[in-house]
């Protein structure tokens, strides 16, 4: 997948999202004022029936006092004499004996006149004894009020400072107000909107990931393949040219000029033969656990005779090579062979990556219970961005189509690969155009 198409994927996706939201917003937004009319509705529907129940109580309680006025000798004020304490709890004074037979008949009847089809329990304060009548429930069963004796009904506790008698009328049953529109237990669609998002947001960056990651993986195998066959027919071409010079020539005048083309033919197929084996080598490491062979190493004299052949190899070209040694404990428990490789791989590479002539500082030094050592050069650098890919495999920094530094970006990948099986750690430190710092870490024991 091209750079374009993922832009153009990546675009798509976020469109698409954002249409999504917008169309989940609006009809949640739609839903949310439909519930907001219907609360409206309902309680105001509320208040009307709670006025209305109150009335028709008020009237059917002043008509029970009628009641007992005609058949007793109370002279309670009918209109001052009701009172109501709660929505659904009512009090009446009065002033004379009364049976609790006669007060659930008077209630009964009032209530059934008045359409009060509630549920109800009343009690019934004796003010000469100070004694509390309490009632069973009487319930309304669609035609009639019937005593209902297998239901305790649980009052509120209500504290009057009565001289007189008075009688409660309680409606257990009848409540207003949260009869509202029904919620799906107290989340709101915005919860449900947020948890969508949240998924499709994850889905579409897992996705992402995926493609860059695929991409990534293919610029990397093409790359491989690039360089793979670059330093592969460099050699190739010149061992061919070289045996076609000595097919073709006659060196009977001049045997020195057989023996550079024969010398050359050697050196290219070695060349050859490492480059082979450097990429057979890594295969190799993935398909099978390193061993190590531990000893006691002096990474110290291994430093110095790495700086002995640098002075070697670069004579003529120039360049300097500093130590700075200063770490105690500089044997350590090690592989000698691919701790070697570690070093040199290094060295290499600040020596690969410098334009000018390479100025290479190692240092060590002992941190409780770790060797460390660093090898700083005044090389090219690495951006930012690239570092953290540089220990990857198969990966280099990209250069265009110029193959002036060859490797197959396995270097690093080998060399991690080694310091972490000695329990070590690996870190670099670049600036573009001045130089890099590799620091290796590794346990004494
Ligand atoms: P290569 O075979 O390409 O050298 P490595 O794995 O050794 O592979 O290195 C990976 C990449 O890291 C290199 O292609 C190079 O771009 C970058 N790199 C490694 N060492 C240095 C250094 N000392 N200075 C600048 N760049 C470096």
């Amino acid at each position: 997948m091209n750079r374009r198409t993922i832009n153009a994927v990546v675009i798509l996706g976020i469109l698409s999202l954002a249409s999504i939201l917008l169309i989940q917003m609006i009809s949640i937004n739609k839903t949310a004022a439909i519930q907001e009319n219907s609360v409206i509705i309902q309680q105001r529907e509320d208040s009307l029936n709670l006025i209305h129940f109150k009335d028709r109580t008020y009237i059917a309680l002043r008509d029970v006092l009628t009641q007992i006025q005609i058949n007793t000798s109370d002279s309670s004020d009918v209109f001052q004499a009701v009172q109501q304490i709660d929505t659904n709890y009512f009090k009446v004074d009065f002033n004379t004996d009364l049976t609790s037979f006669q007060l659930e008949t008077w209630l009964m009847r009032e209530f059934y006149n008045q359409n009060l089809h509630h549920d109800f329990a009343y009690s019934i304060y004796d003010c000469f004894d100070s004694v509390t009548t309490f009632s069973h429930l009487i319930r309304y069963s669609g035609t009639e009020f019937q005593a209902d004796s297998s239901v305790q009904v649980e009052r509120p506790s209500y504290e009057f400072e009565n001289m007189d008698h008075y009688f409660t009328v309680y409606f257990p049953n009848t409540q207003f107000g949260n009869s509202g529109v029904e919620t799906d237990g107290g989340y709101s669609p915005y919860t449900y909107l947020i948890v969508i998002v949240l998924l499709v947001l994850l889905f579409f960056g897992y996705a992402m990931v995926v493609i860059f990651r695929q991409k990534r993986l293919s610029e990397v195998k093409t790359d491989f393949i690039n360089n793979m066959t670059h330093e592969l027919k460099t050699p190739i071409s010149t061992i061919g040219l070289s045996a076609e010079m000595i097919l073709r020539t006659d060196f009977k005048d001049d045997p020195d000029k057989l023996k550079q083309y024969a010398s050359l033919i050697f050196k290219e197929n070695k060349r050859l033969e490492n480059q082979v084996e450097r990429v057979l080598n890594v295969a190799k490491l993935d398909k099978e656990k390193i061993s190590l062979k531990k000893e006691s190493v002096n990474i110290h004299e291994l430093l110095e005779e790495a700086k002995d052949n640098f002075e070697f190899n670069s004579s003529e070209k120039g360049g300097k090579f500093e130590l700075d040694l200063h770490a105690d404990n500089y044997k350590i428990n090690v592989d000698p062979v691919h701790i070697t490789n570690v070093v040199y791989n290094l060295i290499d590479n600040a020596v690969k990556y410098c334009e000018k002539g390479p100025l290479i500082t190692v240092r060590s030094w002992s941190e409780k219970a770790h060797f460390i050592f660093e090898i700083e050069d005044n090389g090219i650098g690495i951006k930012r961005e690239n570092i953290k890919m540089i220990f990857d495999k198969f990966y280099r920094v990209p250069t265009g189509n110029l193959h002036n530094v060859k490797g197959f970006g396995l270097g690093l990948y080998y060399v991690k690969l080694i310091i972490e099986e000695h329990s070590g750690t690996i870190n670099v430190k670049s600036t573009l155009g001045k130089g890099t710092v590799f620091t290796v870490r590794i346990p004494i024991n």
